[in-house]
């Protein structure tokens, strides 16, 4: 039986008919957002249903949206978390600690208020801001994508998976190395529109997230621009000289978070914050079209001034 075996797999091997690698890929809409996944591996499509579920999973569990969500109902003061639901949100907290409140996972009233929610935009006065700014309703959409992302990593490590690469809607999240040893190379999108801003290069699992300005916005009466992301001391869309903060950082949820809270920060605030901790790396595009990218990023097609630690 042995000699059989043996002989079966050394024939296996010389007719070149070893379990082949195939490529699946897809392109949904989840979590409000247009996703693209693809993957490798002899169980590259195993892996592509399960990953679809898992993204519609947590949308159903995290939408601040969606009434039926499990979130919505937290908000509404109905359910109590489960650990798994606990451990998100305790980490959600921490992450806001750690930004100094710029990531802040409570701001749901105050999205609604702008109206981006339901698109039914408006421009508030200080006092609607007061109003609903402490009421504290939940909402991880400045975290969920990239939660999800890191999820997916967990999910792929014991499948026949060779390598993914996805943009869940911005966050883009690689996995595993491509055969010809080069690296992944992801674009940062030029918040002008037009050719990317430049390229970024990753090897193995890395999370490359950009926040910015020209994703969700609306343009008021007074001609202004007012985007989705709010500075929690104001109440109003962070208003500084950045256009896009992208983040390259191991862990998908704290680059997520990172993201934003670097947009929240500003240039300065944001780049002394990350001389100050360390895991993660930072390319701020400002309004006016510079880039400044932080010392460990490597980055290439554009013109760029390096932040160094020493600074
Ligand atoms: P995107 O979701 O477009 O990728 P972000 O990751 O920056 O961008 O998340 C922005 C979303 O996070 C907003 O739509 C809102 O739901 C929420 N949000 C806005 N401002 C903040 C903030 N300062 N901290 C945490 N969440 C925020
Ligand atoms: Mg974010």
């Amino acid at each position: 039986m042995k000699k059989f075996l043996i002989i079966f797999l050394a024939l296996l091997t010389l007719s070149g008919c070893a379990p082949r690698e195939e490529k699946a890929s897809e392109t949904i809409f989840c979590m409000d957002t247009v996703m693209d996944i693809q993957i490798w591996g002899q169980d590259a499509q195993t892996a592509l249903k399960q990953v679809k579920t898992l993204l519609q999973e947590l949308e159903a569990t995290w939408s601040a949206n969606d009434g039926k969500s499990f979130l919505a109902a937290l908000n509404r003061g109905e359910v109590k978390p489960n650990a798994e639901q606990q451990a998100l949100l305790d980490r959600a907290e921490e992450l806001s600690r750690y930004t100094g409140g710029a990531f802040d996972p409570k701001l749901l009233s105050l999205m609604q208020l702008w109206g981006f929610a339901s698109e039914i935009y408006h421009v508030p006065d200080e006092a609607e801001i007061k109003k609903v700014m402490k009421d504290g309703r939940w909402d991880l959409g400045a975290l969920i994508k990239g939660y999800a992302a890191e999820r997916i990593v967990q999910l792929l490590e014991p499948l026949k998976v060779s390598r993914a690469v996805m943009n869940l809607g911005g966050n883009v999240q690689t996995y595993g190395n491509k055969p010809d040893g080069t690296a992944w190379r992801v674009a940062i999108q030029n918040p002008n529109g037009g050719d990317p801003v430049g390229m970024v290069s990753v090897e193995g699992s890395e999370a490359v997230v950009t926040s910015g300005n020209y994703q969700r916005y609306f343009i008021g009466d007074d001609g202004k621009r007012y985007h989705h992301i709010l500075d929690p001391q104001t109440g109003a869309p962070a208003d500084n000289e950045l256009s896009s903060v992208t983040v390259l950082c191991a862990d998908g949820a704290k680059a997520d978070a990172l993201s934003t809270a670097l947009f929240v920060m500003g240039l300065e605030k944001g780049s002394a914050f990350w001389r100050q901790n360390p895991g993660f790396e930072v390319v701020f595009v400002t309004q006016t079209g510079e880039v400044y990218a932080t010392e460990g990023v490597d980055l290439s097609h554009c013109e760029f001034e390096v932040l160094s630690r020493e600074d």
